[in-house]
């Protein structure tokens, strides 16, 4: 591109040097005519009659020369010669180039049509008119002389000036022009160099950054917000992978379901966040449990999924579910609670015939809930027997909805006598289920389903509504009034419509409120407090008794007592089995007892089987036992004939 510019700037240089010096030479032959011309005019029309030999041999040529001298000097003017029209040199300061013939010469020719014709050359030597010069840029020119009154052309001068200063100081110019684009161009190269690079730089952190959001985009596709585990999207594929891995390396894999045991209660009762922070933590200790090459999904709510790989024996998946059951052995404080995280584990194995991905889930489900059923920490594989017990759930399921609605339901009544009378003074509702097929289904069978499909709602509302009447009917029939307690389920209690349904039953059966006792559970108080307190209160002023039932299996302290308006205390059934062997069981049973009291709240004993323990509540001071050696649950027929029919009926 320089080399470019350098020419180009040579030749317009030289243009414009051609065309400075050419009009100074018409100048220049101007003045040399006004002075000269009138004298010699005569002379140069006359040599056109001349041969060469003879024009050299003129004294016009040496006056001629001695007047040019003196006009040159100080000029820089280095030749000056004049052409007749006929082409002949009649004058030059070259004295040995006068008699040569130009008349062929383009710059004669043009010069004889009026035209001024100039061009510049280097000349390593030049006869100058002081003498030889070398090396020198010099412009040649053929100007016309015209005559000045007919204008008509008489002659043409060649003028030779040395341009050798003005070109080497253009040249100067010229150089410093390509010196300065030069520089220019450098900074501009170095400036755009910075650019560019600054744009590379720009352009790399925004690629890094697309790369970074796309991850992040990719991420949060198949993972889970709350634990970052992998969701359920994609997992047909990564199992179908795995599958296939197996079977191509001839090693087993299994499928574990983890199920969460009673999460919803906590979620319910100590709110979102600190349901969150079970999930997050359950999830963790999970993860921890496992390889790198294992996957942990979690598919929804408290329910995860793991693909195990690569296991030499099937049976190595019991090691991870027992590692996972061990992990959670440790509690969790939740908004000022210790939890435990109770979970239930499904097993199932894979590559396995004919067994496409949705059929493992459902196995790995299936085997979850025969797991659940084996009560808190366990796992179970996948057999056949999994596989009926899945089909009759769902069968179940759908009986329950419909059990209600057909009367299945039933009520049955087990007594609670006064210690030291041995008379009944109140009475246990306790459900049943009267299934077409299977017979009577004990409540343990299906209240947790009941909760986990909220039909416990309307199943509780039945209960409260179906013992008030028959309590009432008991006592319209003259039987000695006594108290009836129906269970509430902790749903059912945090439903907000529990006043309304126990106010409705009381008017509707007429039951005077104080035969109503509600039994309650502490896991209803580990939530908020406020709120449960509320509404006990609440339903304290409709005039109902409240109790705990099964105190002592839960998570409240005795001093939590003070805070709620509490009526009785049911000692959990646990403590009483083990009374005669266990003498912790009976310290604690005796402080609970001690305790209640110093707070006004009687104490109910479930579960005395034999003389002993009647005798160690009796001492206690109990106000009330409850149990098999007194009566199982029965009827309602069965009740008033047996415990109420020869005892209490009233003359
Ligand atoms: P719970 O409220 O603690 O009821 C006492 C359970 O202990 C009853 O079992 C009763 O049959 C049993 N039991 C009483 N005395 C003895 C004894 O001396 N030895 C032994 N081994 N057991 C005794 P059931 O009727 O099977 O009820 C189990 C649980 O089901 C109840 O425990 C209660 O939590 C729940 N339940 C029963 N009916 C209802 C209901 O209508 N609504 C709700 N939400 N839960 C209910
Ligand atoms: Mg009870
Ligand atoms: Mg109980």
């Amino acid at each position: 591109m320089l080399v470019t510019l350098s020419v180009y700037l040579q030749h317009e240089a030289n243009t414009l040097l051609v065309e400075q010096q050419s009009r100074s030479n018409v100048d220049l032959t101007q003045s040399f005519s006004n002075s000269l011309w009138t004298e010699f005019r005569p002379y140069v029309k006359f040599s056109e009659n001349l041969g060469p030999e003879e024009l050299k041999k003129r004294s016009e040529v040496h006056r001629f020369s001695a007047v040019m001298k003196e006009l040159m000097s100080n000029l820089h003017v280095v030749k000056v010669k004049v052409i007749n029209m006929k082409g002949n040199t009649v004058f030059s300061t070259d004295k040995t180039q006068v008699g040569t013939d130009r008349s062929t010469y383009p710059g004669f020719l043009a010069a004889k049509q009026g035209e001024v014709i100039s061009a510049i050359t280097f000349r390593d030597s030049f006869f100058a008119i002081e003498g030889e010069i070398f090396n020198r840029y010099i412009v040649n020119s053929y100007i016309p002389v015209r005559n000045s009154k007919s204008n008509e052309i008489e002659a043409v001068f060649e003028v030779y000036s040395d341009v050798s200063n003005l070109f080497s100081s253009m040249e100067e110019s010229q150089t410093n022009t390509i010196l300065a684009t030069f520089v220019f161009m450098s900074v501009l190269y170095v400036f755009l160099y910075f650019i560019v690079r600054h744009a590379d730089k720009v352009l790399a952190r925004q690629e890094l950054l697309r790369k970074t959001q796309e991850e992040k985009i990719r991420f949060q596709a198949y993972h889970d917000p709350l634990t970052g585990l992998w969701n359920r999207q994609g997992l047909d594929d990564r199992l179908q992978e795995a599958i296939n891995r197996s079977s191509r390396h001839g090693k087993k894999g299994a499928l574990l379901f983890v199920d969460l045991d009673r999460f919803k209660l906590v979620n319910d009762s100590l709110g979102h966040e600190a349901g969150d922070q079970l999930l997050r933590v359950a999830a963790n200790r999970i993860a921890k449990c496992l390889r790198e090459t294992d996957m942990a999904f979690r598919l929804s709510g408290d329910e995860f999924l793991l693909i195990l790989e690569d296991l030499e024996r099937p049976e190595m998946s019991a090691h991870v579910a027992t590692r996972i059951i061990e992990s959670m052995k440790t509690p969790i404080m939740l908004m000022g609670h210790e939890v435990l995280i109770n979970l239930s584990i499904g097993i199932t194995t894979f590559p396995s015939a004919g067994k496409d991905t949705k059929t493992l889930l459902k196995e790995a489900d299936a085997s979850m809930y025969q797991a659940k059923e084996k009560g808190h920490n366990q796992f179970e594989y996948f057999t056949r027997e999994t596989k009926l017990a899945a089909m009759g759930r769902l069968s179940y399921e759908n009986e329950l909805q419909k059990a209600l609605h057909n009367g299945e339901y039933e009520l049955y009544y087990q007594s609670k006598v006064e210690p030291e009378t041995s008379q009944v003074v109140s009475v246990e509702a306790l459900i049943r289920w009267n299934h077409p097929v299977k017979g009577l289904v004990p409540p343990n069978d299906f209240i947790p389903l009941l909760e986990e499909t909220g039909l416990i709602n309307s199943v509780g509302t039945w209960v409260v509504d179906t013992a008030c009447k028959q309590v009432k009917s008991w006592h319209d029939k003259g039987y000695a009034p006594m108290r009836v307690s129906v269970n509430i389920s902790a749903r059912q209690f945090m439903s907000g419509d529990l006043v309304s349904v126990v106010d409705n039953a009381l008017k509707a059966s007429g039951l005077e409120a104080k035969y109503l006792e509600l039994e309650l559970t502490e896991s209803m108080f580990i939530g908020n407090k406020d709120d449960a307190i509320g509404t006990m209160l609440k339903l304290k002023t409709l005039g109902v008794a409240l109790s705990i039932d099964d105190f002592g299996s839960g998570y409240s302290s005795l001093s939590s007592l003070k805070h709620f308006p509490i009526d009785y205390l049911k000692i959990d059934r646990s403590f009483v089995k083990n009374l005669n062997e266990n003498h912790k069981d009976m310290a604690l049973t005796s402080a609970i007892a001690v305790m209640a009291y110093s707070l006004g709240i009687g104490v109910i004993a479930e579960g005395v089987e034999n003389q002993e323990q009647l005798d160690f509540f009796r001492s206690q001071g109990c106000k009330e036992v409850q149990g098999f050696l007194f009566s199982k649950p029965v009827s309602a027929s069965d009740f008033e004939q047996l415990q109420l029919a020869p005892k209490r009926k009233q003359a």
